[in-house]
């Protein structure tokens, strides 16, 4: 965009917005995202040099100097007690973040618009919850068109269904990552690998009261908690628990993106 005529200002209001917009976003960029109705917003550094494409941050953890957890709740299987969750969530004004895959969303348009409508920030976990790595599942790693296609695919449904990106935060199936998973996430624009710092284990069928156990003591600043939506889960019965134990505890609870801001 630079290139040819001189800079006029419109051109150079441009510039500014993507320098700010790159010095706002997470470190890694795309610079040759894939083709996406996500490219609504503007790709950070265009027209400038284009930012190093690094591999993308893993996170555990969010702020610790803040008193702030991050509930994530992972949807990929059934719709289990997502209206649950959502109801507890409404009802006592936290803001969550939601990890689904594109089959689910695509499933469930229903309930991705009331998680998009209840304010909750959405979380890419890959299209049909392959394994990037292979890992977990004893399968071939996908290749990074695969792995491409995964997140785009996933990426192109909630953005037509909800106007809502889910870049650039990226939870991988499993947890399976690696160094290729780190660089590939981040060419397509999930600068940022969202881990957990405390998995409430409602998914291995761990029963309520466990889970409010397990969640209130491994409570720390910046915690990251994994949860799911599913049927094989009563993380949706610990939650109303959860959040006034770490109420009590004075934790606020903030979107993945509040957590780990600086
Ligand atoms: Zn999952």
């Amino acid at each position: 965009m630079r290139r040819g005529s001189p800079a006029r200002p419109g051109v150079l209001a441009l510039t500014i917005i993507a320098l700010t917009l790159a010095a706002c976003a997470t470190r890694a960029t795309a610079p040759a995202a894939p083709a996406s109705p996500a490219a609504a917003t503007p790709a950070p550094g265009a027209g400038t040099t284009p930012a190093p494409a690094g591999p993308a941050r893993i996170v555990y953890r969010g702020n610790p100097a803040r008193r702030m957890v991050a509930l994530t709740f992972d949807a990929g299987s059934d719709a289990g007690f997502t209206a649950q969750v959502l109801d507890t969530l409404r009802r006592e004004h936290v803001r969550a973040s939601f990890a689904i895959t594109g089959l689910w969303a695509e499933q469930h348009r229903d309930l991705l618009l009331a998680i998009a409508a209840g304010g909750h920030r959405l979380i890419n976990h890959s299209y049909d919850h392959a394994s990037f790595t292979g890992r977990s599942t004893a399968t071939a790693p996908l290749s990074a068109r695969q792995r491409a296609l995964e997140l785009s695919r996933t990426e192109t449904t909630v953005y037509h269904l909800t106007g809502r990106t889910t870049r650039p935060y990226f939870r991988p199936p499993y947890g399976d990552i690696d160094a290729s998973v780190e660089a590939d996430a981040a060419r397509d624009g999930y600068g940022t690998i969202v881990m957990w710092t405390v998995d409430t284990l409602g998914w291995k069928g761990a029963p309520a009261d466990a889970i409010v156990q397990r969640a209130l003591s491994q409570a720390e600043p910046g915690a990251i908690y994994v949860m799911h939506v599913g049927s094989a889960s009563q993380d949706a019965a610990a939650l109303p628990r959860i959040i006034d134990g770490l109420r009590a505890q004075g934790y606020s609870f903030g979107s993945i993106g509040d957590v780990l801001a600086p």
